[in-house]
């Protein structure tokens, strides 16, 4: 390995004053790791690293990276690190060089897009972020510099994909991503007592156990909640919530809750006016933060409104529920989702098919937020009558169960205004961890409404999305 990387990073340190590691090279493995560490020295400042050839290429971000593609900060090029200080977090004394608090504000791999080495010589490096804060494409663009000058000006950009924002989407997150802790925390010296920490938010009680048969700790709730946010977030965040906490574990009392607590990362309160003319404050979470930030105070269930808060009055998620009369053979509720879906092709409407994670299926119609509640709600409800006018001997619209004997009520109800139905991908808070999944029309016939899993969703959730057209939907009721 190549010592003389490090010398100027050797050079400038005391390691007897300073508890930042000692410049020794790294073997490269396999995949490559970046960390951005959050420096409060005499300017406050990112840290943005990528591992490189044994050493960490380093620039100092004044402003922080942004997910906003219009922003361009300054990166200034630093000297290599050694591949070991992507693990300090902790205080370099005031006097030494860089004297302060640093944090792990993030940290994951990274992919060159092209060569590295013809990328730095050209100043023009295109990488990916695989980060737990940052991820998509970005890009590393070196400034013409003046002669002499000492130090290398780049400028760090977010690059056009799914993950570019309106805004920076960084300062919102103030603790490290691996001890949860805050620079003042960091500052205070407050050691870090071996809990578990996901995305800076640290859980209580991780191996509190939640669901028996098999056992699942609240650790692993909010871990799931961790790998599903990805693909769950689009249909959650920004909606209008109700949640149910079981913070004791499913055997013990859980509760329903649709009006904000305390104030947490990533959860945001919204008043909302009730027909009737009262207000009352209701919440959404905003990014994977409130995610878990949710799982951490021990909700289990995510129930949505048909609208995003951006539009709160124009919905655009139709959901139909296939709710079966007890004990009727499964695959009459399957051929109740062929009737629906058949009523609905035949209006030119694209629906989807989730597992409820209980006795049913849900049908979800992606609508442009154009239409109102009260055509939104009777189209849904005349969907649900057509259902039953054309065979009464197996559907009702009516919710009484004095008329549903034998038959399978098709729950349009819930696309009313205030009411919620079941998040694509929210775990239920009933035995077994079942979880409504999102799955392909070919998979009725093989995937009943309560047979995924926690650990069946994972899996998935690796494979293709079969809604992955989702959101490339335009249609609207006309
Ligand atoms: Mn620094």
């Amino acid at each position: 390995m190549d010592k003389e990387k490090l010398t100027e990073y050797n050079r400038k340190r005391n390691f007897d004053r300073t508890l930042e590691p000692e410049g020794i090279s790294e073997m490269p493995r396999e995949s490559l790791r970046f960390v951005v560490q959050h420096h409060l020295a005499r300017r406050d400042h990112y840290d943005f690293r990528l591992e490189w050839d044994g050493t960490l290429l380093s620039w100092a971000v004044p402003k922080g990276p942004s997910y906003d593609t219009r922003d361009k900060r300054l990166a200034v090029h630093v000297e290599d690190h050694p591949l070991e200080y992507r693990n300090f977090e902790g205080t370099i004394p005031k006097g030494e060089y860089g004297g302060g608090v640093v944090m792990l504000w993030d940290e994951g791999y990274w992919e060159p897009h092209g060569d590295v080495a013809e990328g730095l010589g050209a100043g023009m490096l295109k990488f990916v972020l695989k980060g737990q804060r940052l991820k998509g494409k970005w890009a590393l663009v070196r400034l013409k510099g003046k002669k002499d000058e000492k130090q290398e000006n780049w400028l760090l950009l977010k690059e056009k994909d799914e993950h570019a924002a309106g805004s920076d989407g960084v300062s919102e997150f103030t603790t490290s991503i691996r001890t949860g802790r805050t620079m003042e925390e960091i500052e205070a010296g407050k050691e870090w007592t071996d809990g578990l920490v996901i995305q800076g938010i640290k859980i209580s009680n991780p191996d509190k156990v939640i669901f028996t048969e098999p056992e699942i700790t609240k650790g692993d709730v909010v871990r799931y909640y961790e790998k599903a946010a990805e693909r769950m977030l689009p249909y959650l965040s920004r909606r209008v919530l109700s949640i149910v906490r079981c913070p004791k574990g499913i055997s013990q009392t859980c509760f329903y809750k649709k009006h904000p607590g305390p104030g947490s990362k990533g959860i945001v309160t919204i008043p909302i006016t009730h027909s009737e003319g009262k207000t009352e404050d209701y919440f959404y979470i905003e990014n994977i933060s409130g995610l878990i930030a949710e799982a951490q105070m021990g909700t289990l269930e995510f129930h949505t409104w048909g609208s995003r808060v951006d539009a709160l009055e124009k919905p655009d998620l139709m959901v139909f529920d296939l709710d079966p009369d007890e004990g009727m053979e499964l695959s009459h509720v399957r051929q109740g989702v062929r009737d629906l879906h058949s009523i609905l092709t035949e209006l030119s409407l694209n629906a989807y098919l989730k597992t409820s994670g209980g006795k049913g299926y849900h049908v979800v119609v992606p609508l442009k937020p154009t239409a109102a509640w009260e055509v939104f709600h009777d189209f849904a409800r005349r969907v649900a009558e057509v259902m039953e006018q054309k065979w009464p001997d197996r559907y009702t619209s009516n919710v009484r169960k004095a008329k549903r004997k034998g038959k399978i009520f098709i729950d349009w109800i819930r696309n009313g205004r205030g009411a919620t139905s079941i998040a694509p991908y929210s775990i239920r808070a009933r035995k077994g961890a079942r979880v409504s999944m999102p799955i392909a029309w070919a998979e009725l016939d093989t995937l009943a409404p309560d047979s995924v899993t926690m650990a069946e969703a994972l899996r998935r959730i690796e494979d293709k999305d079969p809604w992955d057209d989702f959101f490339r939907n335009h249609q609207q009721l006309t």
